[in-house]
């Protein structure tokens, strides 16, 4: 039973399997919106244009803490005046003002109607209760009129938007409560391997840090998902069976790691090709054994544990069609020129870690997809196409970048 269905067909391309992994996903795609709280939005993207439903600000106020006056009484300066109110910021309701009169009044405080000017308080002596204007104002100096940030109706934030701490401060000025949102794709991350441990513990020989899982969760969240678990299996068939099972029972899309290549215990592959699973290589590299199931309805894609072969599979098949899902925005990829020569196996479309440079983009170290930290220093993948072997200095590639 365990290696029945073993693929061994030729390797696809990049493109069909792309195709048969985007029709798998296409359901995300239809993304319902959400109502959720504007000081939990932070990160979310908004699923409607947002108006506001008032002026703003609410009420014509001081922008200093100083004296309000009228324009006529300010005009010529030095001008002694008596202080016949104090108003500070707070639920007021000032009397109309008196020409020939101030009103020691504080920054964000309501303006006496008839108050025309806040002369600031650096611009004035107080003696007792009257107050000396040193300098002339015209009408509208430090006042803010109703209104003049925001109009009743005004556009705050368009569809689409991805939110940041500006715009939650806008969205809280105006008094929303909530604000319509995409929801966010829900997924699972499943990582496979006996040999796997958490941080936190002494791997014993032979055992190694589980990094997929931390990579692979990062990878959604960056991308807008919902990562509703992270787990683990051995492996054991049946323990990555439970493990699957309690994923599809949560998840829109489940992601799994390792146990899909030739050696003797792929419980992925061997697990999944007994539901109806598909496997097989791919012509690229890092990333080449790929596979995709439908279990319990639910979409997995199976990806190599290699950590670049596992986060590479992500920015190719995932990263692109999960945005459009998330509602966020395409990072395109560019055309840069190669700082030095290089070579590419033959029928292998090749992601090579690279990192711009002040002239174009160099590779990081070698090929090897277990070299997590050369893909740290990495800010792009570079893509070398499957029938290129060889390129030399300042020759164009496409990066991807990460
Ligand atoms: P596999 O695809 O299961 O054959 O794993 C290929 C290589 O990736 C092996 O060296 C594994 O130890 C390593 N590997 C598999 N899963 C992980 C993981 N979650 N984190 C780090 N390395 C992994
Ligand atoms: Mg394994």
């Amino acid at each position: 039973m365990a290696h029945a269905q073993r693929h061994t067909g030729p390797a696809r391309s990049v493109e069909e399997h792309t195709a048969e992994v985007s029709g798998l996903l296409a359901p995300l795609l239809a993304r319902p919106a959400e109502t959720v709280p504007v000081p939990d939005a932070l990160g979310r993207v908004v699923a409607a244009d947002v108006v506001s439903p008032v002026d703003l600000p609410l009420f014509r106020n001081s922008q200093m803490d100083g004296f309000a006056v009228d324009a006529a009484t300010v005009a010529a300066v030095p001008v002694t005046l008596p202080i016949v109110a104090t108003i500070p910021a707070g639920p007021t309701r000032p009397a109309p003002h008196v020409p020939g009169t101030a009103v020691r009044i504080m920054t964000g405080a309501a303006l006496p109607d008839g108050a025309e000017a806040v002369v600031p308080v650096e611009d004035t002596e107080v003696s007792g209760d009257t107050v000396t204007i040193l300098r002339p104002r015209t009408a509208g100096e430090f006042v803010r009129d109703r209104g003049s940030d925001v109009a009743s109706g005004m556009l705050l934030v368009p569809n689409g938007t991805r939110l940041e701490p500006r715009h939650v401060s806008v969205l809280a000025a105006v008094g929303l409560p909530g604000v319509p949102v995409r929801t966010r794709p829900r997924v699972a991350v499943l990582t496979t391997g006996a040999e796997l441990v958490d941080a936190g513990s002494t791997p014993a020989p032979g055992q190694i840090f589980d990094s997929n899982g931390p990579a692979l969760a990062a990878s959604l969240r960056a991308n807008g998902a919902d990562v509703v678990s992270v787990d683990r299996s051995s492996d054991d068939p049946d323990a990555f069976r439970n493990a699957l099972h309690r994923a599809t029972s949560r998840a829109e899309l489940v992601i799994t790691s390792g146990g899909v290549s030739m050696g003797d215990f792929e419980v992925v592959k061997d697990v999944l090709s007994g539901m109806g699973g598909r496997f097989g290589k791919v012509a690229m590299q890092p990333g080449g054994p790929q596979g995709v199931a439908v279990v319990d309805g639910v979409p997995v894609l199976t990806f190599p544990g290699n950590p670049v072969s596992t986060l590479v599979s992500f920015e190719l098949f995932v990263r692109p069609l999960l945005r459009r899902a998330a509602g966020l925005p395409a990072i395109p990829t560019e055309t840069v020129a190669l700082d030095h020569a290089l070579t590419s196996i033959p029928g292998k479309r090749q992601l090579l870690r690279g990192r711009r440079t002040t002239t174009g983009v160099g590779t990081v170290a070698g090929p090897g997809s277990h070299l997590v930290a050369a893909f740290a220093w990495a800010d792009v993948l570079i893509d070398i196409p499957a029938d290129t072997t060889a390129l030399t200095a300042g020759d164009r590639v496409k990066v991807w970048p990460l």
